[in-house]
């Protein structure tokens, strides 16, 4: 099988295989660095910036362990074992009746005391993961390194060059990587399996694979269901988080640090969506899928053994319709969680409340005494994002959304506290009362009862308390949804794969994958054709001195003694990679490290919905970039033999 991603099984195989590569390798040689993306450590070094020291901007260098920069959000998860659980999350449900509800909920609950088993074993953190919603469960157990501390990050005009502009494009010449170290016991981590660094690097026609965390596709729903991603997912964001991003750009000076984070995680899932539109219409990936569900259920609609398989279909379609009627309001609930500081904390410090009362197996998932720490540090670490006059002009516009909703998707608690032509004064109006707010009011808040939080008569509080019940009900209909789709889902997989006649790789549902691949190129339009490797010399040919191309002084200056078009950045292979691959790290065929996935075309940001060999192209960024940046312009030799680095 050339493309798509395997399961685990096939990762542990390549894992030993990497390991069963020549060499006696020396305790110091072992590599106890974690290679990632630059990105995906942006939270750390947001945590330890400060007016007089922008780690955000200049990146930073641990010229010793004691310089390293422990973050209080980041976590590391080693994969140690895998169950099959179907027989007994179907058999939960089985037992609980006919109704998706009670059957939703009695899985859910199998699920909880499956994990709750799972987790007595000392550090592990587990899940169940539904795989083809719902034709297979597995009960993944890893092991939770909390201790993650920043090594290096290169300046943010390295490792995110070309910003929002090249993002999902290429030729991209972002050296979009970072490194951290684990510690387990105070001790740094020495893990089992590693992938050595290859200097050689890659060329083009080159095999590799991407081994990572596939968020999320959307390859096994129907053309139905496909459209209303497009129009209820991708539509309204695009709207929605265009007008946030119109906002937070805005923002005067002194807010503008403080919201980079959020802007850029906006930009991202903006950008992505106009890419999810227009790659849908012009790959007609809908009409598509339209023609393969009909071929599907021309097929089994002649054979008995999958009458059941032709009914789901159906039923499939019937609760997608139901769906659609408060879609948008959905939305809308949903964009509480991206969205205004103020709104999100109040909901979650409301929920918190109510399911601390109830025993913990009886809480949402979500809320569970194992996710506290979590919420808790991500409640503190918010307060670094926190602009006051930014948050409520987003409020506002959240605001005007959802008094802007049709007449059967009112949301009353919003219609109760807002009207439609004094919103900001309202709005304003709550922010100079709530204490939500503030960073260490909030952290109290945290620890409170329902009947305390209440007694605050905060208003922010109190508009999630009028809220709460809404929400309730929305997840409630969400979840009887789901146990609808865990019941029809699978009926209707086992026909579209036993048409298939092969093995058909399950959707991402972020668990552990393995996508095959060769280093190449492709053509984006008529008449163009992209080379797969870009260098230091087109760098600098974009560099002009403004943001996003905007090189440190440092980089032009040890360019100066290259050759630059000899330097690789960043290369395109054919992997089959999504959102949530970032940091995956990718090989050669001897199991050595060539570089760290990182993005996706903007022709294949629709791969999401189908595979296209044709423009199926993920962006890596090649070691050897990393291995110049150490030696000539960091000169940090210490970390380069750390990284096993011959010079
Ligand atoms: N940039 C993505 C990520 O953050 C990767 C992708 O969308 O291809 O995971």
């Amino acid at each position: 099988m050339k493309h798509g991603w395997l399961k685990w099984a096939s990762f542990l195989c390549l894992a030993a295989l990497a390991q069963a590569e020549e060499g006696k390798w020396t305790p110091q040689q072992v590599l106890q660095l974690i290679l990632t993306n630059h990105h995906c450590l942006f939270g750390i070094r947001q945590e330890h910036s400060r007016p007089d020291r922008d780690l955000i901007t200049n990146g930073f260098l641990a010229r010793s362990r004691e310089e390293e920069l422990r973050g209080s959000t980041t976590w590391v998860a080693i994969p140690r074992k895998f169950t099959d659980v179907t027989k007994e999350v179907e058999a939960a449900g089985a037992a609980a009746g006919s109704g998706d509800l009670e059957r939703a909920k009695a899985a859910d609950a199998k699920q909880k005391a499956l994990i709750a088993d799972c987790e007595k074993t000392p550090e592990a953190r587990c899940r169940v993961a539904a795989f083809d919603g719902g034709l297979q469960y597995v009960l993944v157990e890893t092991m939770e390194l909390t201790d993650v501390r920043l090594v290096y990050a290169p300046p943010r005009a390295v490792g995110d060059y070309g910003g929002e502009t090249d993002n999902f494009r290429w030729p991209r010449h972002a050296g979009d990587f970072a490194i951290a170290r684990a510690y387990k016991d105070g001790q740094p981590y020495r893990p089992e399996f590693y992938f050595p660094i290859s200097q050689a690097g890659v060329k083009p026609g080159d095999f590799v694979m991407v081994l990572g965390y596939p968020g999320r596709t959307m390859r096994a729903l129907t053309a139905e269901e496909m459209a209303d991603q497009r129009d209820y997912l991708y539509k309204l964001r695009e709207e929605l988080y265009g007008q946030w991003i119109g906002i937070l750009e805005k923002v005067d000076a002194e807010g503008a640090i403080t919201v980079a984070a959020t802007l850029k995680s906006l930009n991202n899932s903006h950008t992505n969506a106009q890419g999810q539109l227009a790659a849908l219409a012009r790959g007609r990936l809908i009409d598509k899928q339209k023609a393969a569900d009909d071929r599907v259920m021309q097929w089994a609609a002649g054979r008995p053994a999958f009458a059941a398989a032709v009914e789901a279909k159906k039923n499939l379609e019937k609760l997608a319709a139901e769906r659609r009627r408060t879609a948008t309001r959905d939305y809308l609930f949903q964009a509480i969680q991206p969205g205004p500081l103020a709104l999100k904390h109040a909901t979650a410090l409301v929920r918190l409340a109510a399911e601390r009362a109830k025993p913990d197996a009886a809480r949402d998932a979500d809320y569970m005494e194992r996710e506290w720490t979590r919420l808790r540090a991500a409640m503190e670490r918010d307060q670094k994002s926190f602009y006051r006059p930014a948050d409520e002009a987003l409020f506002t516009c959240y605001v005007e959304h959802a008094l802007n909703l049709g007449e059967e998707e009112r949301i009353a608690a919003i219609d109760k506290v807002f009207q439609p032509d004094s919103i900001a004064r309202t709005v304003h109006l709550l922010y100079e009362a709530t204490r939500v707010t503030d960073g260490s009011e909030r952290l109290k808040m945290f620890q409170e009862s329902t009947e305390q939080l209440r007694a605050r008569r905060d208003p922010m509080l109190d508009l999630a308390f009028l809220l709460e019940p809404e929400l309730r009900a929305w997840q409630t209909a969400a979840k009887t949804h789901d146990g609808a789709v865990a019941r029809l889902r699978p009926e209707w997989r086992r026909a579209v794969i036993a048409y298939a006649g092969k093995p058909v790789a399950p959707d991402a549902n972020s668990t552990l994958r393995v996508s095959f691949a060769h280093v190449q190129g492709y053509a984006p339009r008529d008449a163009v054709f992209y080379t797969p490797q870009s260098t230091l010399a087109g760098m600098l040919e974009k560099n002009t001195g403004e943001e996003p191309f905007a090189l440190p002084e440092k980089i032009v200056e040890a360019a100066r003694g290259v050759d630059a078009a000899k330097i690789p950045i960043d290369f395109l292979a054919n992997a089959d990679t999504t959102g949530g691959n970032s940091g995956s790290p990718v090989v050669n065929g001897r199991g050595e490290l060539v570089g760290a996935n990182f993005d996706r075309v903007w022709e294949n940001v629709a791969n999401d919905f189908g595979y296209n060999p044709e423009i199926a192209r993920n962006i890596s960024v090649d070691v050897r970039f990393l291995l110049w940046l150490l030696k000539d312009v960091e000169k940090a030799d210490g970390l380069l033999q750390e990284l096993g680095v011959k010079r």
